[in-house]
């Protein structure tokens, strides 16, 4: 593994490199990255406007008055902080009055909000009137879901007004200013991108809102297509039934199979069986197909 030796050496220079760097460290860059909580790296706690207690962030006062006096911080109303380096309670603001360090690397003065942790490009909304994570270019406020989406989203999504302004169907979690991951569906409704996840770990691919297909099945109509094709149903199962489709929301006649049934209209095989429609004259009741092919039975 001669290369990797010389790869390895290359890297320690780059260290070295770094730490003479330090030696020149700005003061406000004093204990970056050092202090906080499982929610934030910040060198600052906040005092809570609603209960006087001193907290690192507005998640660990929601999680400790969660079980007892259960009640939720508003975050634009935090007055006062108190900076962890020296300890000086003071008001809100980036730099500490008194020693001089950034209470955190991102502050956002509307938000109240304090991050070291820059890496997660934190951005303000105007609209959605918090800060956000991501990267400013990478998203884009869309008015009418009333939430930040990713640019790949834009004119390229089911709109539903205030779509993140909802529990996750999933874990009830309050979508909008979850700090995890949220995922948009084909329908557009929304999830926690984890959730979704394990929705899927547990073949299930429909949308527990609305029930339309969550992602591009093609793949497993067709292969469906093929087993169907290759499984005939005895004869006396060989009747049509009629089946509503959850994506296209038309209702179809089809030949009956255990395997599933395909919509007529857009080849989902995301259906229920239904009643016959009222206008139709056809039958439901088991009917002989054709049996041109029952000769392999
Ligand atoms: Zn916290
Ligand atoms: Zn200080
Ligand atoms: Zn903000
Ligand atoms: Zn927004
Ligand atoms: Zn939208
Ligand atoms: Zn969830
Ligand atoms: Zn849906
Ligand atoms: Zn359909």
């Amino acid at each position: 593994m001669a290369m990797g030796g010389a790869q390895f050496h290359a890297d320690e220079g780059v260290v070295a490199c770094k730490v003479a760097g330090d030696g020149h460290q700005n003061r406000r860059d004093v204990g970056k990255m050092e202090h906080g909580c499982e929610h934030y790296r910040r060198r600052c706690k906040i005092v809570a406007p609603c209960c006087n207690q001193v907290f690192s962030c507005r998640h660990c006062h929601d999680e400790a008055t969660a079980l007892g006096d259960r009640h939720n911080i508003s975050r634009q109303d935090v007055a006062k902080v108190i900076c962890v380096l020296c300890d000086t309670k003071q008001p809100v603001s980036q730099v500490c009055i008194s020693c001089g360090v950034n209470m955190g690397e991102y502050f956002c003065d509307i938000c109240k909000f304090y991050d070291d942790e820059t890496v997660k490009g934190q951005y303000h909304c105007h609209a959605c009137g918090i800060c956000r994570v991501g990267g400013r270019d990478n998203y884009f406020h869309c008015a009418k879901c009333g939430s930040c989406y990713a640019v790949s989203l834009r004119d390229n999504h089911q709109c539903v007004e205030d779509s993140m302004r909802q529990n996750c169907p999933i874990c009830y979690e309050y979508l909008f200013d979850s700090l995890k991951g949220t995922r948009v569906l084909d329908c557009g409704h929304t999830m926690h991108m984890d959730c979704f996840a394990e929705m899927v770990d547990h073949n299930k691919y429909t949308c527990p809102i609305c029930s339309k297909t969550a992602l591009d099945m093609t793949l497993h109509w067709d292969m469906l297509d093929r087993e169907i094709e290759a499984t005939l149903m005895p004869q006396v199962y060989r009747y049509k039934v009629w089946v509503l489709c959850n994506d296209c929301n038309q209702v179809s006649k089809v030949g009956f199979h255990v395997i599933g049934h395909k919509c007529g209209h857009c080849s989902s095989y995301n259906t229920r069986s239904t009643s016959r429609p009222a206008d139709s004259s056809g039958s439901s009741s088991p009917l002989m197909t054709d049996s041109s092919e029952n000769n392999n039975l």
